[in-house]
């Protein structure tokens, strides 16, 4: 009668599993063999050939769910079933298994009686997967000691103002490290512009107002400007409304975007997994559209990719929002030669005239001369090049944002010296100001207001 016995593997590095099961009176209706190891686990499903293979998650060389792949595709019984065991499951690693075909999912640790009434079910066809056990979480919104909301009425804050990745350490405490995210106010009105690492923190203060709904513009979607909106705390607020704004790209759609960015390999929480109510919506070039007293029109920046810049038109003001544009892409010039090549323009005239007539400009000027004879076509602008910008549109205000990863604060303030020769130069009279991870910009009485430096 043996050879009709069903064969059963356990695959577990804790051996106290094994003694369990094998002093367990049901134990001799089964052949039954265990192993510890991963590899060892491998050969035996072709030279064993189980019926059920019951295979701890963390299984030492190889992972429970490699071993459920290869037990689903061995060739001598797709029937082969597959347990899987673990201690503290997580709902991802559930998830995983589930799709893969896995037959049950045991938390550790288990009675060798729980174990054989499972097998029993299994062999008579009545296994069915478990769900998996919810844990609730409070869902309650949690005070911050962080939110201390500004007085003035219309305002900019700027929570990241560093280009291309996030930076740290004492070299860069006075402007700060955090990649791209603009937060614009107008009296109750609300949104906000792109989603770099500096949204965590604007998320922490946002956490405790419950009632806002939130709009988010993402300028493009490059790394710099999305890295931090998983982290963004409003997501895991349920009945928050979150509407993302992305420019149509050339490859994949908003949602597929995000849904890959969230993806179990890159990140613990899935875009279904999110409590917020998060919708999507496309951008294109020469769109206006409103949140409150808050209009925003958008125009192509010269940038790799789909990327789009914007103006705001804000309590009476309007602001250019341009923080990845390569102007005047491969000009080599000095400030006093440019001009004189009036041709050289001509792709940017639609640009300018989008932008003519700001009260502010917030725009960037990565490269100085130096870094931009090697960087031609990476996609954003050299000093001089910015500052021609300035001159063309005419704009008396500009803040400097998107700093390069490498400049320190202290190359950043004599960076700003040569910002202020080239307009000298240029014979154009600017205010110039170095945006800062939590610049604070009032919009209110702005033209009494005077910036400071
Ligand atoms: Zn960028
Ligand atoms: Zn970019």
């Amino acid at each position: 009668m043996e050879h009709l016995k069903k064969k059963i593997l356990i695959a577990d590095d804790s051996e106290r599993f094994f003694t369990q099961i094998k002093n367990h009176v049901k134990s001799h209706a089964f052949i039954i063999e265990t192993t510890t190891s991963g590899n060892d686990c491998l050969k035996r499903l072709e030279t064993f050939k189980p019926d059920l293979v019951v295979v701890d998650f963390m299984l030492p060389e190889i992972h429970g769910i490699e071993i459920l792949k290869a037990a689903k595709k061995t060739s001598h019984s797709s029937a082969i079933g597959v347990i899987l065991t673990c201690y503290h499951g997580m709902i991802q690693n559930y998830r995983c298994a589930a799709k893969l075909g896995a037959n049950y999912f045991l938390e550790k640790p288990y009675q060798a009686s729980s174990f054989f009434e499972l097998v029993d079910l299994f062999f008579w066809g009545d296994l069915k997967l478990n769900p998996f056990p919810e844990k609730k979480h409070d869902a309650e919104i949690p005070s911050s000691p962080l939110f201390n909301r500004p007085t003035e009425n219309s305002y900019l804050k700027f929570w990241g103002t560093r280009g291309s990745n996030p930076v740290a350490g004492m070299e860069y405490v006075q402007f700060g490290g955090n990649t791209p995210c603009l937060e614009v106010r107008h009296g109750k009105d609300l949104l906000i512009i792109d989603a770099g690492s500096g949204i965590r923190a604007l998320g922490q203060e946002l956490g405790t107002q419950a009632n806002v709904d939130l709009n988010i513009l993402i300028s493009h979607t490059h790394w710099d400007h999305l890295l931090g909106f998983p982290f963004f705390l409003p997501l895991y607020q349920p009945k928050r409304k979150i509407c993302i704004y992305t420019p149509v790209g050339f490859e994949k759609g908003t949602k597929e975007l995000f849904s890959d960015m969230l993806a179990y390999a890159y990140f613990p929480v899935a875009i279904n997994d999110i409590q917020s109510n998060l919708s999507f919506e496309n951008l294109r070039d020469s769109e206006i559209l409103t949140f409150g007293g808050i209009t925003v029109s958008t125009h192509y920046a010269f940038h790799p990719g789909s990327t789009l810049c914007f103006k705001l038109d804000i309590a009476g003001k309007k602001i250019g929002y341009v923080t990845d544009n390569e102007f005047l892409l491969g000009c080599q010039l000095p400030p006093s030669q440019i001009e004189k090549h009036e041709d050289l323009f001509i792709p940017y005239e639609p640009l300018i005239h989008f932008l003519k007539g700001c009260d502010i400009l917030v725009h960037e000027a990565q490269y100085n001369q130096e870094e931009y004879l090697t960087r031609e076509g990476w996609g954003h602008s050299s000093i001089y090049n910015a500052c021609m910008l300035l001159k063309k549109t005419g704009i008396k205000h500009w803040i400097v944002t998107h700093h390069d990863p490498r400049h320190t604060d202290a190359m950043l303030l004599e960076k700003k010296k040569l910002h202020i020769k080239a307009l000298k130069e240029l014979d154009h009279h600017c205010e110039v100001q170095f945006a800062y991870d939590g610049l604070l910009l009032s919009l209110d009485n702005l033209s009494e207001k005077k910036p400071k430096s």
